[in-house]
């Protein structure tokens, strides 16, 4: 009776001064841990009505910042902050050109945040407006990253010791550099290099390989099958050693290996699923839906690894998660450091109500991180938990993001070259 009485009371306060309209959009920038954050804050009419929503585009995110200000906020200023399907599909196409992660993350902001300005108008959280709970609270995985083996058969058994029942594994490569654990480029391969050749760390496909199948034959050996392992390729391997990694770890049956190709390589996908059973996951750098679709029609993926702000939000993502079940693809949204708390929140709610729901990747949220975003959702023994206030259950305390202002314009990816000096995918 509370929550739906005084959805009933605000309704009718809305009525009570006139159409409901969006007033404002704000772009708040905040560095409160690692990674530049956007989050966005759209005003209506209704006093004290507004929602927030995620538009982090870490590595760019004064791109995104000005397609807000200087594109979404003079086009919807005045409209129906309800109207979230006709604003998501105006807005889409108001550039002509679509498509692409910046216009994709400035849209995800306003659509967060017209979620949950709908949530908070019907009292209730996002997950009911979009079905209502299937499970209690998110499974999530844990990162585990170390150096010698020693080390990271610990995290693993740390981290089951805590709840959980799924461990994202990296292990550094000795001498080298790697996607995912700090081991560093030895000296003997810095000389190893040409005459001339900068010095930048290092990183090899084939000792990378051969120290991967190593990692998975240990821990397997030392603390069996019954937790279950993921690794993240990261586009790193060239298509046919990725192949070979893929079968080879077939034995050690992981729960996926993700991003085993570069998004520019997907069709190898066809060839890979033809070779290994080793269940797969991809898609993190997916920002159109032709890269994604005909991997889920023809089954040629297990898990979606969509970066939901990068789509262009929560109304995009619950579509492909209905469009993934019909197939029986599952989820596993992209969810580190650089998505901020609110896009955590927009991942927790459509895990929720998602029937095909796979896992979902965790962040740990600073104490910094959380004074800037109060009611950032729960992680308790594995798992993730709404608080099941209204919308999306989330906020941001503008003063204490500006506390938190950015150390530079943006982030940059790609440090890594090859023993020749080429330049290697992040
Ligand atoms: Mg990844």
């Amino acid at each position: 009776m509370g929550a739906l009485g005084g959805a009933t009371a605000l309704a009718q306060a809305g009525r009570g001064t006139g159409p409901l309209k969006i007033t404002d959009i704000k772009v708040i920038l905040t560095q409160p841990g690692a990674d530049n954050l956007v989050a966005v804050k759209v005003f209506t009419n209704e006093p004290g009505l507004y929602g927030v929503g995620c538009a982090t585009h870490r590595e760019r995110p004064l791109a995104v910042a000005a397609a807000i200000e200087q594109y979404l906020k003079p086009a919807l200023v005045g409209k129906d902050p309800e109207a979230i399907e006709d604003i998501w599909q105006t807005q889409y196409v108001a550039s002509y050109f679509r498509s692409g992660v910046t216009l994709n993350n400035a849209l995800s902001g306003v659509d967060g945040a017209l979620w949950d300005i709908l949530g908070k108008r019907a009292g209730m959280p996002v997950y009911k407006l979009l079905g209502g709970k299937v499970r209690t609270a998110v499974p999530l995985y844990t990162h585990a990253s170390a150096t010698t083996l020693e080390e990271l058969e610990s995290l693993v058994r740390k981290a089951m010791g805590d709840g959980y029942r799924h461990v994202r594994v990296q292990l550094g490569v000795p001498g080298f550099a790697t996607y995912g654990a700090n081991s560093l480029t030895s000296e003997t391969v810095q000389k190893a290099r040409p005459q001339g050749t900068g010095n930048s760390p290092v990183f090899e496909p084939t000792p990378y390989l051969n120290n991967t199948l190593k990692m998975f034959d240990y821990l397997r050996a030392k603390i069996g099958f019954d937790v279950d392992l993921i690794h993240d390729v990261h586009e790193r391997l060239p298509p046919p050693q990725a192949l070979q990694l893929c079968k080879a770890v077939e034995p050690y049956r992981p729960f996926f290996m993700e991003d085993p190709f570069a998004p520019e390589d997907a069709h190898w996908f066809s060839v890979l699923r033809q070779q290994t059973v080793t269940p797969l996951a991809m898609g993190e750098l997916f920002v159109n839906r032709n890269e994604w679709l005909p991997l889920v029609q023809n089954r040629l993926i297990d898990f979606i690894r969509i970066h939901i702000s990068a789509i262009g939000g929560l109304s995009l993502a619950r579509k492909i998660q209905c469009c993934c079940e019909m197939f029986g693809v599952r989820t596993a949204w992209h969810g580190p450091g650089n998505v901020s708390p609110i896009g955590h929140a927009v991942n927790m709610h459509l895990d929720l109500a998602s029937y095909n729901f796979g896992i979902q990747e965790e962040n740990r949220f600073s104490d910094a991180t959380r004074e800037v975003f109060p009611g950032a959702p729960e992680i308790r023994g594995g798992y993730m938990y709404a608080n099941d206030k209204p919308g999306l259950g989330v906020d941001v305390d503008e003063k204490a993001a500006a506390r938190f202002p950015y150390k530079t314009p943006g982030q940059n990816r790609g440090t890594d070259r090859r023993l020749d000096g080429t330049i290697v995918r992040p």
